[in-house]
């Protein structure tokens, strides 16, 4: 089902699938945008994000959204960008490897966890009201 939403760029209304962000009209300006940015990259191979920003016009903000999604990354030795758990510089993504590695690992063992809880106690009491239900009839 899709549900109507404000993109986040141009504000127009649009029909949303899944967690989409932006119109798709947006959405592919700002592929093209990327698109540009890395021709741009390609020739000069390194640039700020300053000089990247004023060359294509895009915004910086934009920029550090791609890197966020690991769409573009960083030149070693960058700061502009930082982990989002400990602070230090990373190139790319949200997280330095150190943090995503724990993340990962905290992750798996919370997730069994859960996984076990819903099917022992929702689901399994469940039918068995059914099993109930059907037994008396
Ligand atoms: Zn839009
Ligand atoms: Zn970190």
């Amino acid at each position: 089902m899709p549900n109507v939403q404000a993109c986040r760029k141009c504000k127009r209304l649009f029909n949303a699938f899944g967690e989409a962000l932006y119109c798709p009209q947006c959405m592919q300006e700002s592929e093209s945008k990327l698109v540009e940015v890395k021709d741009y990259l390609w020739d000069k191979k390194i640039a700020s994000m300053h000089e990247i920003s004023q060359a294509c016009d895009v915004s910086i903000d934009q920029l550090k959204e791609w890197l966020r999604e690991e769409r573009l990354s960083l030149a070693d030795g960058a700061t502009e960008l930082l982990c989002e758990k400990c602070g230090q510089p990373i190139l790319t993504g949200r997280y330095c490897a150190e943090c995503k590695d724990k993340m990962l690992t905290d992750l798996k063992s919370v997730t069994p966890k859960k996984e076990m809880k819903v099917v022992s106690v929702t689901k399994p009491a469940r039918d068995r009201e059914r099993m109930r239900f059907l037994d008396s009839h």
